[in-house]
C-alpha cells in the first residue's frame, strides 16, 4: 500500500516536472490580424462612428520642437511609452440620419503599404460603402487627413462633396508659400494629388469664417497647424461633439504641455497659441471632442491637471440602441 502511494506521489510529481520543462503549445487558437477599429455612439439622433485609418510610428525627438529629448522621454515615460510612440489616425463618421458625413479621411496609399490607408476596411466593417458617403469635411489639407479622398487618381467618394476652408485651398495651390513658409514642397504634390481631382470636377465647397455647412453641423476656422485648418462641431438635440483634427498631436506631451509643438505645424507659435485657446475652453465648457491622432477612438474630455491637462477618454461602451 504503502509502496503503491509512493508510486502514485512520484509519478504525479514527475508529470508536473514534466509539463513544466515541456509546456505542451495550445494549437486550438493562432493569432489573427487585427480586426478593423470602429466605434460607434450615439449623439442625440446622430450616430458618430469612429473609423481608425490605421497607425503610425512617430520619433519624438526629431519632431517636436519647444522641448527636448529629455524632457520629451520624462513625459512619454509618466505615460508608460517609449519613443518612437504610435499614432492613431482617426476618421470619424456622422450619420445624421439623412446623410452620410465624414470628417477627414485618413492617409489613403500615400504612406508605406502597411502604414494608415485603413479607412477602407474599417468603413466597410461600419456598413457603409464610400458611394454612400455625401460630404467629406477636411479639418486640413495634410495626406494623413486628405490622402484617403482618392486612389490611383480616382475619386474614392465619387457622390461627397469636399468641404475645406479657402485659406488652406488658397495656401496648398500656391506653390510659392513653400519657400514662402519653409514647407516641404512634397505638402503641395500631395494636396494636388488629393484635393485637386475633386476640385476639378467641381465638388470642392470651399468656406471662410465660422459657417454652418450642413443641418447640426458648423465649421469653426482654428488657423495655426496650416492657415485653413478648421474644426467641426456636430450637434443633435442638446448634444455636441467637437472634431479637433490636429488641435493636438501627441496626447502623452502636449496635454501637460501644450507649448511643445510639431514640424508638421505651418506655423508652429500660432499652432501653440491655437492649442491653448482650445484646451482652456474646452476644459472649462467640458465639452465632448474627437482628435484626428489622439490615440483610438480619440473622444473624450479635457480635464485641468497640476500641469497642463489630462485628457480623459470617453468610457467604453458596446450594447445595442
Ligand atoms: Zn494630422
Amino acid at each position: 500500500m504503502f509502496s503503491k502511494l509512493m508510486i502514485a506521489v512520484i509519478v504525479a510529481v514527475l508529470m508536473i516536472v514534466t509539463s513544466c520543462l515541456f509546456p505542451t503549445v495550445s494549437l486550438g487558437k493562432i493569432a489573427i490580424a487585427q480586426v478593423p477599429g470602429v466605434y460607434p455612439f450615439k449623439l442625440g439622433d446622430f450616430t458618430i462612428t469612429v473609423l481608425s485609418d490605421g497607425t503610425l510610428p512617430q520619433d519624438l525627438h526629431t519632431l517636436l520642437s519647444n522641448t527636448n529629448p529629455t524632457e520629451t522621454d520624462r513625459l512619454l515615460q509618466k505615460n508608460f511609452l517609449t519613443n518612437p510612440i504610435e499614432a492613431s489616425i482617426n476618421v470619424f463618421l456622422i450619420d445624421t440620419g439623412d446623410q452620410q458625413v465624414l470628417v477627414d479621411t485618413g492617409a489613403g496609399t500615400f504612406f508605406s503599404p502597411k502604414l494608415g490607408g485603413k479607412l477602407q476596411t474599417s468603413l466597410k466593417a461600419a456598413g457603409y460603402a464610400p458611394s454612400e458617403v455625401d460630404a467629406i469635411l477636411l479639418t486640413h489639407i495634410h495626406t494623413d487627413h486628405s490622402g484617403g479622398l482618392v486612389k490611383a487618381g480616382q475619386l474614392v467618394f465619387p457622390n461627397a462633396t469636399v468641404y475645406v476652408a479657402k485659406p488652406d485651398v488658397d495656401f496648398w495651390f500656391d506653390r510659392a508659400n513653400a519657400t514662402r513658409f519653409n514647407v516641404a514642397e512634397k505638402y503641395f504634390d500631395e494636396a494636388a494629388k488629393t484635393v485637386k481631382p475633386y476640385l476639378d470636377a467641381g465638388k470642392v465647397k470651399s468656406f471662410s469664417g465660422k459657417t454652418a455647412l450642413l443641418p447640426g453641423i458648423t465649421a469653426h476656422p482654428t488657423p495655426g497647424h496650416t492657415p485653413g485648418h478648421s474644426c467641426y462641431v456636430a450637434a443633435s438635440k442638446g448634444e455636441s461633439i467637437e472634431f479637433w483634427g490636429d488641435i493636438v498631436h501627441f496626447a502623452s506631451v502636449q496635454f501637460p504641455k501644450p507649448e511643445i509643438t510639431v514640424a508638421y505645424d505651418v506655423d508652429a507659435i500660432a499652432a501653440a497659441a491655437q492649442r491653448k485657446k482650445q484646451f482652456a475652453r474646452a476644459e472649462a465648457s467640458r465639452i465632448l471632442v474627437a482628435g484626428a491622432h489622439l490615440p483610438f477612438p480619440g473622444v473624450g474630455h479635457l480635464r485641468a491637471a497640476d500641469q497642463g491637462y489630462d485628457w480623459v477618454p470617453v468610457d467604453y461602451r458596446w450594447r445595442e440602441p
